[in-house]
C-alpha cells in the first residue's frame, strides 16, 4: 500500500468498460464483497459505499500488466490507490495528499513522515512504470469466470483518463458540503466555509494556514472558524476535513489566504487565528507548492512560513 496506477490503465477499468451493465453489477461485484465480506480488504473499514478495485499484476520487464482480480476498498484506501490521477484532476491536489497521509497514518499507526515516505516510494514507482507503454491483458482464470472481459486489452477509453466528475466511479471522495460537524460527516470528505461577500481577489498566489485538530475539539474549533469566515474576519475560504477521512485522530483545516506573497495578510490571519485559541506554531503553504507537493513534502517540510 499504496499502487498507484501506471497512466496507461488509466479510465481502462472493467467497470468503465462494461458500463453499469450487468457483468459488473450482478456477478463481479457482489462476488467481490462476498469474497471480502462486506470489508475492505486492505484496512478492514466496513463501511457503506465499498468499491470494487481493479486489481492488476505488473510484470515490469516486459511491461504487460495483468487485470488478475478484484479487490475491495473503503473510500480512503482507493483515494490512496488512485492518487496518482486524483491528483492530476483535482484542484486541490495538496489536500488529496493530505487525505492519503492521513489515511495511512490511521490505517498503519504511524506517524505523518513515515505516510509521507510510503508515498514517495509509491510515486517513484509510479514514475518508473510511466515510462513504459504498457501491454494489458487479462488473467485466463479471470476471463473464465467472467468471459465478458475478455475484450478488455481491446479497450480504450475515449479520453486518456475521464473528467474529475466521473473519477470515483463509486464513491464521490471529493465531495464537498458546506454545512455539518466533521465528526459527523461521512457523505464528503471536506466540509467549506465560504464568505459569500466581497473579499479580496485570489491572485493566483492563494494558499493555506494548516491546523491539525484532535476530534474531540474538532467540532467545535470548526463552528467557530466557519462563523469567522462568514463574518469576514478571515478570507473567503475554509474548509476541514471529516469522518470519511479521519476516523479517530487529528483532522486538518485549511484556512485560505487571497496572495501568499502578502506577508501582512497572511500574518494578520495568522494573528486571528492566535486568538480564536491556535497558540502553537502551525505551517503555511502555497497552494503552487502543491503540484510538486507529492514529491517534496506534504507535511509542510516545505511550508513557506511557520508561526
Ligand atoms: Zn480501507
Amino acid at each position: 500500500m499504496p499502487e498507484i496506477l501506471p497512466s496507461d490503465l488509466w479510465g481502462r477499468s472493467a467497470y468503465r468498460m462494461l458500463g453499469n451493465r450487468a457483468p459488473w453489477t450482478k456477478k463481479i461485484r457482489p462476488d467481490a464483497l462476498a469474497k471480502a465480506k462486506n470489508r475492505c480488504e486492505l484496512c478492514g473499514a466496513k463501511e457503506e459505499r465499498l468499491i470494487c478495485h481493479d486489481k492488476w499484476t505488473y510484470d515490469d520487464t516486459n511491461a504487460i500488466a495483468t487485470l488478475s482480480g478484484f479487490e475491495i476498498h473503503c473510500g480512503n484506501c482507493d483515494l490512496v490507490t488512485h492518487l496518482g490521477r486524483m491528483v492530476q484532476v483535482s484542484n486541490d491536489p495538496e489536500s488529496i495528499v493530505l487525505a492519503a497521509v492521513i489515511h495511512l497514518n490511521n490505517v498503519n499507526g504511524c506517524k505523518t513522515l513515515a505516510s509521507t515516505s510510503i508515498i514517495k516510494e509509491a510515486y517513484s514507482l509510479w514514475e518508473k512504470r510511466n515510462k513504459k507503454k504498457w501491454k494489458v491483458c487479462v488473467a485466463p482464470e479471470l476471463v473464465s469466470s467472467y468471459p465478458e472481459l475478455e475484450v478488455l486489452p481491446k479497450f480504450i477509453p475515449d479520453a486518456p483518463y475521464p473528467p474529475p466528475t466521473q473519477m470515483t466511479g463509486e464513491a464521490d471522495i471529493l465531495k464537498f458540503v458546506s454545512s455539518g460537524n466533521p465528526t459527523e460527516t461521512m457523505n464528503a470528505a471536506w466540509i467549506v466555509a465560504t464568505n459569500k461577500g466581497r473579499t479580496k481577489k485570489a491572485t493566483g498566489r492563494t494558499g493555506k494556514w494548516l491546523l491539525f485538530v484532535a476530534e474531540k475539539s474538532v467540532d467545535n474549533t470548526w463552528q467557530n472558524l466557519k462563523k469567522a469566515v462568514e463574518a469576514g474576519k478571515l478570507w473567503k475560504e475554509a474548509k476541514v476535513s471529516t469522518a470519511l477521512f479521519t476516523r479517530d485522530r487529528s483532522y486538518v483545516i485549511c484556512v485560505y489566504t487571497y496572495d501568499h506573497d502578502d506577508a501582512k495578510d497572511v500574518a494578520r490571519i495568522r494573528e486571528y487565528l492566535r486568538e480564536m485559541g491556535f497558540k502553537r506554531p502551525i505551517t503555511y503553504k502555497t497552494d503552487d507548492q502543491t503540484s510538486s507537493g507529492v514529491y517534496s513534502d506534504a507535511t509542510g517540510g516545505i511550508a513557506k512560513y511557520r508561526s
